[in-house]
């Protein structure tokens, strides 16, 4: 790794679950397992620590199941960040935001 880099625009990633742009290196993947939606454009692979924290909480297969019941794949990231968060909202409350 690049040691002396820091704060590279390049290396961010936008979380998926709260739209917060966060350096990749502290991020969380999170295709390994959701390539069922696999589509042209993956923008929505990445989850910050706090929001992966919050949906460990939650079974993988139902994160998915909002995936596919919001067309993540087919909507564009912004309309993809409203629905996420309300349907999220809707099933378990809201995730704990730390500031
Ligand atoms: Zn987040």
């Amino acid at each position: 790794m690049w040691g002396s880099r820091k704060g590279g625009d390049k290396q961010s990633v936008v979380c998926i679950a709260c739209g917060t742009a966060v350096r990749r290196d502290a991020a969380r993947e999170y295709d390994k397992e959701g390539n069922r939606w696999d589509r042209k454009d993956k923008t929505f692979e990445h989850l910050c620590k706090d929001c992966h924290r919050g949906l460990c909480h939650q079974p993988r297969a139902e994160l998915e199941d909002i995936l596919v019941d919001i067309d993540a794949g087919s909507i564009d990231q912004q309309e993809f960040f409203a629905r996420y968060e309300t349907t999220v909202n809707e099933r378990y409350g809201p995730l704990e935001e730390e500031r």
